[in-house]
């Protein structure tokens, strides 16, 4: 099937050496929490500048040993990656659309002038690795391997932690066995003291510098009661994203039509495969509107008033939709609608069918999009 021999022979060397000697008790599924727990082995690939990429190898899950002067620890030198594996039946497990996540990965790592690796060659590593370790992937709707490769510059900045790009990286790859995601409908803050993005900015970019600095507004915004942030952008308050989501509106829009609105990938919106693939979804089903444009918090909230809102939510791998009950804007709580039938749902019709149709297809159930889960 293409693997090189060499890789074929490291990685069944690891599955018959390391696997006997280094599995873990498996949790019990009630006890699994988003990265939690991490799985038996992991994936590591080094690069030099002196003598490119090394072979991928499989290994025990473990520390590394790294010098203080690393650059990753002190300029951030880090980009990653989040995917999922499926089970999609009692022996067959599943990726879905991991050639985005790698093509996503060598563009961020492209941005910290990381070096550029061979996406078919790590995406074969990481499927052996998840067969390897496909035990943790309980047999179970619902439950999955959330899968975080990683690369970091490792050089240790000489001589004097000079910022400079970093001859030497490491690419790993760890897993964490995830259980079924039950969303409630959220509340968000919209944040107008902060920005995650700016134009010219690396909001595009899936590395480790644009979310360290998140954390602390998110924290507030659970002070204030809020379960996470709604990213603004400008003075005119630009809506770009929800936490770590994309953020989708479903409203009648001014001109009387149904339309879903997103913001636009200008470079301030990290493009999320869930994005990408909910798009794709409803511009298949040609039912209302699909935009992706800028719209502001005054649109949305002249929409609210004007009860023209059906849906807001926002998308991720982790939660496929997750829908938003209300936003706290300049210390007033705007309710959004979830169901306008029941008033106790979580999801409104349209997250409903999007995580239902997705789901599907992610399980491998559909017969829509195999091409999704190779
Ligand atoms: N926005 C941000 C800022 C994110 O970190 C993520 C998670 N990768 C997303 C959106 C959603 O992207 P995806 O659908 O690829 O998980």
């Amino acid at each position: 099937n293409g693997r090189s021999p060499l890789l074929v022979c490291l990685i069944s060397r690891a599955r018959h050496s390391a696997a006997m000697r280094y599995l873990k008790p498996l949790v019990p599924k009630e006890e699994l929490a988003f990265g939690k727990y991490f799985t038996d082995h992991m994936l590591v690939m080094r690069w030099t500048e002196k003598d490119g990429w090394g072979k991928p190898e499989i290994k025990p899950y473990g520390p590394f040993s790294l010098d203080p002067a690393s650059l990753v620890l002190h300029y951030s030198l880090e980009c990653f990656e989040g995917m999922k594996a499926y089970r999609k039946s009692e022996d067959e497990v599943v990726l879905f659309r991991p050639e985005m996540n790698m093509a996503r990965l060598n563009r961020s790592a492209g941005r910290l002038m990381l070096p550029g690796f061979d996406s078919e060659l790590v995406l074969e590593a990481i499927k052996e690795l998840v067969r390897l370790d496909s035990r943790w992937i309980y047999n179970e709707k619902g439950y999955s391997l959330y899968i975080r490769p990683n690369m970091i510059g490792t050089e240790a900045s000489p001589p004097t932690l000079n910022l400079t790009n970093s001859r030497e990286v490491i690419l790993y790859v760890i897993c964490a066995p995830v259980g079924p995601y039950f969303a409630n409908a959220i509340t968000l803050l919209a944040n107008t003291e902060e920005v995650r993005a700016w134009p010219g900015g690396v909001g595009s970019q899936k590395i480790g510098g644009n979310y360290g600095p998140c954390i602390k507004p998110a924290v507030v915004a659970k002070v204030k009661g809020a379960d996470q942030v709604l990213w603004l952008l400008g003075d005119d308050h630009k809506i770009t994203e929800a936490g770590t989501m994309n953020f989708m509106v479903y409203w009648v829009n001014e001109d009387g039509e149904r339309e879903l609105i997103t913001a636009p990938l200008d470079g301030t919106i990290l493009p999320g495969i869930t994005r990408d693939s909910l798009l794709h979804l409803m511009r298949e089903w040609n039912e209302f509107k699909v935009t992706e444009r800028e719209f502001t918090m005054g649109e949305l909230i002249k929409a609210q008033q004007d009860n023209r809102v059906l849906e807001c939510f926002g998308c991720g791998t982790a939660c496929i939709v997750s829908p938003v009950k209300a936003i706290i804007y300049k210390d007033q709580t705007y309710n959004i609608p979830v169901d306008p039938d029941d008033e106790t749902a979580q999801y409104g019709p349209l997250a409903r069918r999007l995580h239902h149709e997705l789901f599907s297809i992610q399980y491998a159930e559909s017969d829509k999009h195999r091409d999704w889960t190779p």
